[in-house]
């Protein structure tokens, strides 16, 4: 959510600044500006709508000269998405100008007791209250920067993080921090501040981590940190790996299908980086102490990773024989839970910024529960702030919708499941390794899948007019479903819904009516005949069917219906495969009805507020 770039240097700012924030895309947002400071002053420049209205608007960012910057792409929360609520935005005496991403929750308090002071404010944003906050305390204690700073955050309760310049220190960033993201960037006689890393790999790779409630002084020559007492600290640097061009497009039309495709590599990776020599290894990740046996344990995640979390339930359930239940994160962070001793919770995301995530993170450390992350970006806040981390080897994902780091995610899901089971003496050496034989043969089983991938095109294309979905299934036939649904709802917005097969009857089979689609998902054997039977009831009331299964199921159900098969695997590992169909059908009936698939409408790609 938000993109956030700074750049102080010897270079022009506004275009690497507006690079900068191309590359923030993916995160979500409806509006941007750019601020640069002048010879004299800071000027702004705002556009309502795509980033590229604001490149055409500063004719690339020719018309601002100057050597220092900030930029902002905006999620609305506060106010509607217009040029006037889009950032930066600077204070009544001009001297203090702010981009923000995240919320200020006791914004309304603020800024009434701004009002009394005689500020004035243009905007229906929270944003507004903290730079006229940052310019009350900088003129009434006259500490400087850092020191007006430090008194906002003593202030603001909510997230954010910000990047601030001020009039009097022409050659000076000045940002801040709390449970929104941010990192520094250091090149030759260049500093950098971003929301995320690609914004800025196209100039360095060495980057520092500023932790939660700090801030950071950039100038040319380098970076100071300071904790909420405005005392120095010290912060060491970290290079990063990541290529740059994974967040170029390579040649395909969407960030979305490259990244579809990538999943087979996505998955060979992550086995290849926790698998070796018919063992699984995550001494590096440091979780060997952490992971140990729990009595129980907890999965939360949002979104796709709550998905992931309800699959890997019935699975740990099933090879390890822990019990395990799974929450949304948002609903886990209020509840006053009740925790089992040597209770586990496993936090799943892909950004490591979901803020729902971290909070959940956080509130079980408070209980003094062991906390371990399945997360994709080293020296994220859940990664750093959880006892231990396994990292998902999925390179950048930019399009909104999750499709390699899901599947990542379940690698790593699977093989913490083998890894308990063998801890608790729960599976035997042959299984064990049969086991991990078989995840080896998935790479190759989902290339061979995509292979096929007409057959969705094709499917889309005949179905275009298609309205209402019902996806049904058992186990973990159910929990692929919800994230089937999920990937249709959000990029074709096509209404979609997932049921257990067996509540169908529960009230929602009043829904179905001629032309209705319905698809069942078979693949667990045990349960798949029971949900055959429901697609026969559905049939019989003018659905259309179609049967989502392995390779030999066609003998389950109706020669009739639709069917969609993947080759065979364990039935523990079934996602892994029958997702991909799913996540093609989102993908091509996306692009039939002429959506923005990488970008769908009001959706962000790393939820940084709640
Ligand atoms: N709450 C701020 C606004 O609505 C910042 C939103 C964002 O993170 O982009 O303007």
């Amino acid at each position: 959510m938000c993109g956030i770039v700074g750049y102080i240097g010897k270079k022009q700012a506004a275009p690497i600044l507006l690079e900068g924030l191309k590359r923030l895309e993916y995160r979500g947002y409806d509006s941007a500006g750019i601020a640069v400071r002048g010879e004299k002053d800071v000027t702004v420049v705002k556009a309502q709508g795509r980033l590229s209205n604001l490149v055409e608007r500063t004719e690339g960012g020719a018309l601002l000269k100057g050597t220092a910057g900030i930029g902002h792409t905006r999620w609305a929360t506060h106010g509607v998405p217009s040029e006037c609520n889009a950032h930066p935005h600077t204070a009544g005496s001009g001297a203090i100008t702010v981009v923000h991403n995240g919320i200020l929750e006791n914004f309304r308090e603020l800024k009434e007791k701004l009002l009394r002071s005689g500020y004035a404010f243009r905007t229906e944003t929270d944003t507004e209250v903290i730079v006229a906050l940052i310019d009350y305390y900088y003129w009434k204690y006259k500490g400087g920067p850092i020191d007006a700073i430090a008194r906002f955050m003593q202030r603001a309760r909510g997230a954010y993080a910000i990047a601030v310049l001020f009039r009097d220190f022409p050659d000076d960033i000045f940002v801040a921090r709390k449970d929104s993201p941010m990192i520094i960037g250091e090149g030759e006689g260049e500093m950098f501040a971003a929301s995320d890393v690609p914004a800025i790999l196209n100039h360095t790779r060495k980057v520092y981590y500023i932790g939660n409630l700090e801030m950071a002084h950039l100038t040319r020559q380098g970076v100071t940190f300071y904790n909420a007492d405005r005392a120095v600290i010290e912060r060491a640097p970290t290079l990063v790996d990541l290529d740059p061009s994974a967040a170029e497009k390579g040649g395909w039309e969407h960030f979305m299908i490259k990244e579809i495709h990538e999943q087979p590599r996505t998955v060979a990776d992550t086995l290849s980086r926790y698998v070796s020599g018919g063992k699984i290894d995550f001494s590096e990740a440091g979780v060997t102490e952490c992971a140990a046996l729990p009595s129980h344990i907890v999965i939360v995640g949002c979104g796709s990773a709550y998905h992931v979390g309800v699959t890997l339930q019935y699975v740990i359930e099933g090879l390890a024989r822990i019990p395990v239940r799974v929450e949304l994160a948002s609903e886990f962070r209020y509840r006053s839970m009740l925790f089992e001793k040597d209770t586990l919770v496993v936090a799943i995301t892909q950004s490591g910024e979901t803020a729902d995530t971290l909070a959940a993170v956080r509130e079980a450390k408070a209980h003094g529960i062991r906390t371990l992350a399945i997360v994709n970006v080293q020296g994220s806040s859940v990664a750093r702030e959880a006892d231990g981390a396994i990292f998902t080897v999925a390179g950048s994902e930019i399009a909104v919708a999750t499709t390699k780091a899901y599947s990542a995610q379940l690698i790593v899901g699977y093989l913490l499941a083998l890894e308990l089971a063998r801890l608790n003496g729960n599976i035997g050496e042959e299984k064990y390794r049969a086991a991990l034989s078989e995840l080896a043969t998935l790479p190759k089983k989902i290339e061979s899948i995509l292979a096929h991938k007409e057959d969705l095109q094709k499917f889309a294309a005949e179905h275009m007019n298609m309205h209402d979905v019902f996806m049904i299934g058992r186990g973990i036939d159910y929990s692929l479903c919800m994230e089937g649904a999920l990937k249709l709802k959000e990029v074709s917005y096509v209404h979609t819904e997932a049921y257990a097969a067996g509540e169908l009857k529960h009230g929602t089979i009043s829904l179905i009516e001629q032309g209705t689609v319905v698809l069942g998902v078979l693949s667990q054997s045990f349960v798949a005949e029971k949900t055959a039977s429901n697609l026969e009831e559905v049939k019989s009331r003018g659905a259309d069917v179609i049967r989502l299964c392995m390779e030999g199921c066609e003998k389950i159900g109706d020669p009739s219906d639709t069917v969609w098969s993947v080759p065979p695997t364990m039935e523990w590992f079934a996602a892994s495969l029958l997702v991909v169909p799913l996540q093609l059908l989102a993908y091509y009936m996306s692009v039939q009805l002429g959506h923005d698939v990488d970008k769908p409408r009001n959706l962000a790609k790393s939820v940084t507020v709640e």
